[in-house]
């Protein structure tokens, strides 16, 4: 066997996944890239016969990320997510079918999850130091007041937002209320371009935003894609598990990539939504295969609000593919649901 070939280090943000591959790519390979919702994404599309594929599907790629930054972004003082937020009436309030869709979806998740994924987290987002006017260089001189977490505990509850789908909108109960979407968003955005490439006649693709990944067909070698994780962490390129998900995504989260330290406390950036606290329970980092890159997104973050216990609990009911990684007195602790091992390949580094 040939020795596998690290092709893509997706260290960027929040990141756990890389690309491997084991054979020489074959020149119907289009491999494409940029920058996006604060990260990069990534496209590979073996077999695409469009003419001038790469440019062609940058363009159409770059125009799609557009709208639904438009849609989904809370930096953009324009987005869909920004106004809605600003809108303190407790009134049914327009918006598009997609930002209804993907508000549907993350509270089947936070019912699923018994409120441990909720996109009403906001202000406590906020509080801590991670909302969309945090300085991303620096921690905050100082924690929130006791009565500022107590504030943002009380607006936040995914049963407090209600969603309608036709006409499409959202109705919070509290003016208070502000949503976050950025632990799914990433997700949507890669099924979201995986449609694109289908629709473009391209069957077999990977496509990642930021480590969540989602293949489909083969690598243009024929083989299967194959996706690397990285321990928590690493300070290059380990892999250590490396898995198929055949035609399904894989998304991460993770305690390790976007936290600072205060009073020797490291403040995560996954608030738990019934305390309005970061989460400290001692995951470290959490990855979920699922048919579709906004499920993974979301369910990795509500496995790792919930904790080690309670989150290999909830995927072993829901018979969920998910690694959760550890921290422990004596060092790392990986635990795998049983689905999860479906999807391990053997991978040997040398
Ligand atoms: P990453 O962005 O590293 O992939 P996640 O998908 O877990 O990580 O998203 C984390 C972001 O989601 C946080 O920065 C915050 O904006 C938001 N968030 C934090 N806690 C929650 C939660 N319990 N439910 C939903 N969103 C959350
Ligand atoms: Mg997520």
């Amino acid at each position: 066997m040939r020795l596998p070939e690290l092709l893509t280090a997706l260290l960027s943000a929040g990141i756990v996944a890389s690309i491997v591959s084991g054979c020489q790519p074959s020149t119907a390979d289009t491999k494409i890239s940029g920058r996006t919702m604060g990260t990069g994404w990534v496209v590979r599309a073996a077999g695409c016969d469009l003419p001038d594929c790469a440019a062609t599907l940058n363009a159409l790629i770059s125009q799609r990320l557009d709208e639904l930054t438009r849609i989904f972004s809370h930096y953009e003082p324009e987005s869909e997510v920004s106004a809605f937020n600003r809108h303190s009436g407790v009134e049914w309030f327009a918006v598009s079918a997609e930002l209804a869709s993907v508000a549907e979806l993350s509270a089947q998740i936070s019912q699923l999850s018994d409120g441990a994924f909720d996109i009403t987290v906001a202000p406590a987002v906020d509080e801590w130091g991670f909302g969309p006017d945090a300085n991303v260089t620096a921690a905050p001189v100082s924690a929130p007041t006791d009565a500022a977490v107590e504030a943002a505990r009380r607006t936040t509850d995914y049963r407090k937002l209600h969603v309608r789908m036709s006409p499409p909108g959202l109705r919070k109960d509290d003016p208070k209320l502000r949503i976050d979407l950025s632990a799914i968003a990433k997700g949507y955005a890669v099924d979201q371009l995986a449609y694109l490439l289908e629709q473009e006649g391209i069957r077999n693709y990977l496509v990642e935003i930021g480590g969540e990944v989602r293949v489909a067909g083969n690598r243009p070698d024929g083989q299967r894609w194959r996706i690397g994780i990285e321990p928590p962490n690493a300070d290059y390129p380990l892999i250590d598990y490396v898995i198929e998900p055949r035609d399904q995504a894989v998304a991460s989260s993770g305690d390790y990539r976007n936290y600072y330290v205060m009073n020797d406390t490291r403040i995560s950036h996954t608030i738990n939504p019934v305390t309005a606290t970061p989460v400290s329970n001692g995951l470290a980092a959490v990855s979920v295969i699922a048919p579709a890159a906004a499920q993974a997104d979301a369910l990795a973050t509500a496995l790792m609000v919930l904790g080690p216990d309670a989150g290999m609990e909830l995927a072993e009911r829901e018979g969920l593919a998910a690694l959760l990684t550890e921290r422990t007195a004596t060092g790392l602790r990986v635990r795998q649901s049983t689905k999860f091992a479906d999807y391990l390949v053997s991978y040997e580094p040398d």
